[in-house]
């Protein structure tokens, strides 16, 4: 393994919280290191294309920068120029496509184990305080059926325009389920959608809801609720119904079932994990975690429960983290 000298501070993530995480350790003289298993704000670049976000652009900010756009909302591209812009601006030391894989405390320092994508072992970052600021959106729940894995299922969506004219299948009843189906049927794809539970979550969002509703209601979106999938095969998603059992056509299969933190990592770590809810031992004042010199900030501070903390209220962690060192 080659060593590399000592940080102040190493940020896994280069989302906009590990980002922000960044900015507040510089402003206090902090030296860091932001080092990211994919590419920078790795998560919004797999957004679907065009996406606009549902949040006004000042409370996506950080580090005060001003985030400008042409309509009232922010959409993927000027959310993914504008957090390469920060990064230029605060001249942040970023590593993309390097992942933490691990890490262990030797003295006075924390020894972190990184992985680049091209292979070639792990490498040893030595650092005072290492933060986590790594999301959930790499770990989507898998539905845990033969034909998950096939090459027409995925379980992001991205560009609804491939599947004009064809046959999709949606699986999942909240926002992202919704959403996919609804801008897949306005492309002109067959959709199906396809929910375990009796109706639409109750989070979906206020101006998503009739919408999807509607279009449900006028057969303009097929829909299967209360449904089990089976398996998916490569023409078709198998879902039972009670006892009935039914062959869904899909050229494409969206599988949008939710995400979660990297829960096997923390536990690497030895951060202690609720065996209920898996929100990690964590101050609420300062973030740190129970292994000392190790804090986590975002979403990923609140165990099972992704959507308490996005980036709105996310954004102020690395305040709280940094906090005690003197500006
Ligand atoms: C479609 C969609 C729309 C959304 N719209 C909004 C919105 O309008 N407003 C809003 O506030 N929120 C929105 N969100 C939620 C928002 O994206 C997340 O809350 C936000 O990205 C969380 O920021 P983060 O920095 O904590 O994590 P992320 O943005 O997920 O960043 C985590 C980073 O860590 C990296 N990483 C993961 N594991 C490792 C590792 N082991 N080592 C190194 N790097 C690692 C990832 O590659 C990633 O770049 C939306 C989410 C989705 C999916």
């Amino acid at each position: 393994m080659r060593e590399l000298p000592t940080e102040d501070v190493l940020i896994a993530g280069a989302g906009p919280i590990g980002l922000a995480c960044a900015i507040s350790a510089r402003r206090r003289g902090l030296g860091s290191l932001v080092a990211d298993g994919g590419a920078l704000v790795n998560s919004i670049a797999r957004y679907p294309i065009g996406m606009t976000f549902f949040t006004t652009p000042e409370r996506l900010e950080i580090g005060s920068h001003p985030l400008a756009c042409a309509g009232q909302k922010p959409t993927r591209e000027e959310a993914l120029k504008y957090y390469r812009g920060v990064v230029r601006t605060e001249e942040l030391r970023v590593r993309t496509y390097t992942r933490l894989v691990g890490a262990h405390r030797e003295d006075s320092v924390i020894v972190a184990e990184l992985a680049t994508a091209r292979g070639g072992g792990a490498e040893q970052v030595r650092c005072r305080r290492l933060v986590l600021a790594t999301g959930y959106f790499d770990h989507p729940n898998l539905l845990g059926v033969p034909g998950e894995d096939l090459p027409h299922v995925s379980h992001y969506f991205d560009d609804p325009h491939f599947s004009s004219g064809r046959d999709v299948v949606v699986i999942g009843g909240k926002n992202s389920a919704a959403e996919a189906a609804l801008e897949l049927f306005r492309a002109g794809a067959r959709v199906t959608l396809v929910h375990r539970r009796a109706q639409l979550g109750e989070t979906v969002k206020y101006w998503v809801k009739p919408d999807i509703e509607n279009r449900i209601k006028a057969g303009e979106i097929a829909a299967r609720f209360e449904a089990q999938v089976g398996r998916i095969e490569p023409d078709h998603v198998r879902i039972t119904r009670g006892r009935k059992e039914e062959a869904l056509p899909a050229d494409r299969v969206y599988a949008l079932t939710g995400y979660h933190p990297d829960f096997d990592l923390f536990r690497r770590l030895g951060i202690r994990l609720d065996a209920k809810t898996l929100r990690p031992a964590c101050d609420p004042d300062t973030l740190e975690t129970n292994v000392p010199g190790v804090s986590m900030a975002g979403s990923i501070t609140r165990g099972r429960a992704i959507s308490e903390v996005f980036i709105e209220n996310g954004r102020f962690d690395g305040e709280k983290i940094f906090r005690q060192n003197r500006a």
